[in-house]
């Protein structure tokens, strides 16, 4: 078994005198993962909600006893464990997928992915395509994202509409951007959007991102993170994706560029950097010393050749480390459990240890970890009472799922997003049945077919 404190007979959860009223109670769940510091697994195990905010998790019995539910699901023969935390995105780039396989990052990004967005990148392709990327997550189990793009204002607006939760990161480069032709005004731009950013939505939290230090000089990073610090808000970076940019930045400025990072002071808890493949011990032990967190996108690091992370290392070295998907025209789903089968597997081929990157491991990183690398910790990433009520259900009662010993190695090895059945975002039933509650899928899928002919025309490369 993954845990032996599962199945525990103590009742953790003090009766009360006469049952409280709450929500939501889901009783019995056949399975219930909490993800909590013990990895404890309640089996059977409820849990009570009220309002957004979980009220009690424990055994069958002890929550039974003490709540009753205005509304209740039986997720028998379910495992429910914390929604899935993504915490590396570009959302709107769904409308791209599957526009250019098969090439080098910097191929890719100079002589495909730039010039379509130069040509194509407005608001409304914005909220298009990042209500696709949230209903795409949402019906996967992904409760939480990191998006870093453009025009994110319009991104919250499609957060908002879809019920999901999400850090939106205003992105910054050092070149024209489709939403701000002159780069010298992209400090108006990051402080315009953290102004003008919703501030009644506790589902969402501002952020910038700066692409990368290879598209923005040493004085955009310094300014940006300032920014952030005075906002406090996260920082986000893509930090070395690939060998030749690692040797390209190294030439530049003399150092390795974690080292440089760090000389600059951008290190620090507040920021977030995504891939970090070619690192070395010293990085790692510098980015671990700061506190930085890492995203883990391991399936399109593999699609672009870019190479596997070093993250068994960085777990020994007390790194937190998220699972990313990164955009879908790099990946090309927005799928975790996708996500999570290829985490476990690809650091045991690297490091030929099978034991590298447990099944255990990989749902912290794509749960609590998760929540941990966005700063969103206290509210997100676990089933435990005070948390908010972001919960999934999977449904096992499918062959590929039977039978079940462990649950723990079901959700990483073998369930995919499709088992995926209920959803809840903030106490919000946002899928149930395997279908969403909050927005049209079919006009969506419409729209966005008719915007894929309208990009599709203008193609030059085919
Ligand atoms: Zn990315």
């Amino acid at each position: 078994m993954s845990d032996p404190s599962r199945k525990r007979s103590h009742r953790d959860v003090p009766r009360a005198e006469v049952p409280q009223q709450v929500d939501w109670l889901l009783s019995p769940v056949e399975w219930l993962v909490t993800c909590d510091e013990a990895f404890r697994v309640w089996a059977p195990g409820a849990v009570a909600v009220r309002g957004d905010t979980i009220v009690a998790v424990g055994s069958r019995d002890a929550v039974e006893g003490s709540f009753r539910g205005r509304r209740r699901k039986d997720l028998s023969g379910c495992i429910v464990c914390p929604g899935l935390v993504n915490t590396h995105v570009h959302g709107a780039m769904s409308v791209f997928r599957g526009i250019a396989d098969d090439l080098p990052l910097q191929r890719w990004l100079k002589e495909i992915i730039f010039p379509i967005e130069a040509a194509h990148v407005n608001a409304d392709l914005v909220y298009l395509g990042t209500l696709l990327s949230t209903v795409e997550m949402i019906l996967g189990g992904t409760t939480t994202f990191c998006d870093g793009y453009f025009f994110e204002g319009t991104a919250a607006v499609a957060v908002r509409d879809s019920g999901i939760r999400a850090v939106l990161g205003q992105g910054i480069l050092g070149f024209p951007t489709p939403d701000q032709p002159d780069p010298s005004k992209a400090m108006d731009r990051a402080t315009a959007f953290l102004k003008s950013f919703p501030s009644g939505n506790h589902r969402l939290r501002p952020s910038l991102f700066c692409h990368a230090p290879y598209t923005c000089s040493p004085e955009t990073l310094l300014w940006v993170k300032g920014i952030c610090r005075e906002h406090g808000c996260l920082f986000q970076t893509h930090l070395s994706e690939t060998r030749s940019e690692v040797e390209d930045l190294t030439r530049k400025y003399g150092r390795r560029p974690v080292i440089f990072l760090d000389d600059l002071g951008i290190l620090d808890a507040g920021t977030l950097c995504a891939h970090a493949v070619w690192v070395d011990e010293e990085e790692i032990a510098r980015l671990a010393e700061r506190r930085v967190a890492v995203s883990h996108n391991p399936q399109s690091n593999m699609k672009l050749g870019a190479g596997a992370a070093p993250v068994p290392r960085m777990l020994e070295a007390g790194l937190t480390v998220g699972l990313g998907t990164d955009g879908c025209a790099s990946n090309n789903d927005l799928d975790l459990f996708g996500e999570m089968a290829a985490a476990a597997r690809l650091h045991k081929v690297v490091t030929g240890n099978p034991v590298a990157c447990s099944a255990q491991q990989v749902l912290r990183m794509a749960t609590r970890m998760g929540a941990r690398a966005l700063g969103w910790d206290s509210d997100i990433g676990s089933i435990e009472a005070g948390k908010k009520a972001d919960l999934i259900a999977v449904d096992c009662r499918s062959p590929h799922l039977t039978p079940l010993y462990d649950p723990v190695s079901h959700l990483v090895y073998a369930a995919r997003s499709s088992d995926v059945s209920l959803v809840w975002v903030g106490g919000d039933l946002v899928v149930e049945d395997g279908k969403i509650r909050t927005v049209d899928e079919e006009k969506l899928r419409r729209e966005v077919a008719a915007l894929a002919r309208r990009i599709s025309r203008s193609l030059t490369f085919r």
